[in-house]
């Protein structure tokens, strides 16, 4: 098959000649802009097509770079969370040690008020108690209130505040340990009066009261009816309960730091040597043994083996 364009300048047609080997010559004609509008529609979607095909592909490229940098962006955020998720955590511990620290305070104060006596003037409904546990750093320390700007600040803070509680704490031991101290010398001390009665000789001179001159009395005389009640004058150990010609029954008592006492004349003897004593413990009853001219307690306070004057070392003479 042949085919043959016939063009005419002049005509506003082309022919197109279909020319087959067996039958007849057939005639096409086509106006002439549609070769040419054809051609400018091929290129025209050749050109848009290309266009955006440059566009996708520049999108596509953005895209991707975005997708990348974001991932990225992503991973970094992931690591920050984790770690402070870490920094959380170690500040929650933080403050529980914080916490328990406070606990202990207020644990040693209760002691230190149980020591000494005092009332609870502090003692706090359960309410009060969880409010005062919640309102952590209003409780005087190093200006936290307010200040915590920044995590490194009120984590440094946190940190000064529990060596500040350290302290407080050790500082509480070392006065629990002073005022036990204290109270056992207190407790210890002969310091109370060991009987009732009528002071009939105290410590110094005196006119014998078995003959002529003056003897030096290194005791306290206290006389009532035989089988009144003696007591200790401090806590103690009972180092001798026995008898002897000049003190009669006797009995002595060490109560550590220097100090012992000495209760003569007695009746009758209740304890016995080794045993430990408290302040105000019923030892013996009031007689009239050894040296004595009637029912009376000869009682003698020594301090590092010298005997002082009673009167001197007991608290509220009357
Ligand atoms: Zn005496």
């Amino acid at each position: 098959m042949k085919t043959v364009h016939i063009k005419n300048k002049k005509a506003k047609t082309v022919s197109l000649l279909i020319i087959p080997h067996s039958k007849e010559i057939s005639q096409i004609n086509i106006a002439t802009w549609i070769p040419k509008f054809s051609i400018c529609l091929i290129m025209m979607v050749l050109l848009v097509s290309g266009y955006l095909s440059f566009n996708l592909y520049t999108s596509y490229n953005i895209l991707k770079q975005d997708y990348s940098e974001k991932s990225h962006k992503l991973e970094t955020l992931e690591v920050a969370n984790q770690q402070q998720r870490l920094e959380i955590e170690n500040l929650r511990s933080m403050s529980a040690e914080v916490q328990e620290k406070l606990d202990t305070i207020d644990d040693l104060q209760e002691i230190v008020k149980g020591l000494v006596g005092l009332e609870d003037t502090s003692e706090k409904t359960s309410k009060d108690k969880e409010q005062s546990s919640s309102s952590l750093p209003s409780r005087g320390g190093p200006g936290l209130r307010g200040n915590y700007s920044t995590k490194s600040n009120f984590e440094s803070q946190i940190k000064e505040l529990s060596s500040l509680l350290d302290k407080s704490s050790e500082e509480l031991s070392s006065l629990i340990n002073d005022v036990e101290a204290k109270l056992k010398y207190l407790d210890a001390k002969p310091n109370l009066m060991p009987t009732t009665g009528k002071i009939t000789s105290g410590f110094g001179y005196r006119k014998n009261p078995f003959g002529r001159g003056r003897e030096f009395h290194n005791g306290l005389d206290i006389a009532n009816n035989s089988g009144t009640k003696i007591k200790a004058a401090g806590s103690g150990v009972v180092t001798f309960a026995g008898y002897n010609s000049s003190y009669g029954r006797y009995v002595m008592i060490s109560h550590g730091y220097g100090y012992q006492s000495v209760y003569g004349h007695n009746r009758k003897i209740l304890v016995k040597v080794g045993d430990k004593v408290e302040k105000g413990q019923i030892i013996s009853e009031m007689g009239s043994s050894g040296r004595s001219t009637g029912p009376h307690l000869h009682f003698e306070v020594r301090l590092n083996g010298n005997p002082v004057d009673p009167v001197k070392v007991i608290d509220n003479m009357d």
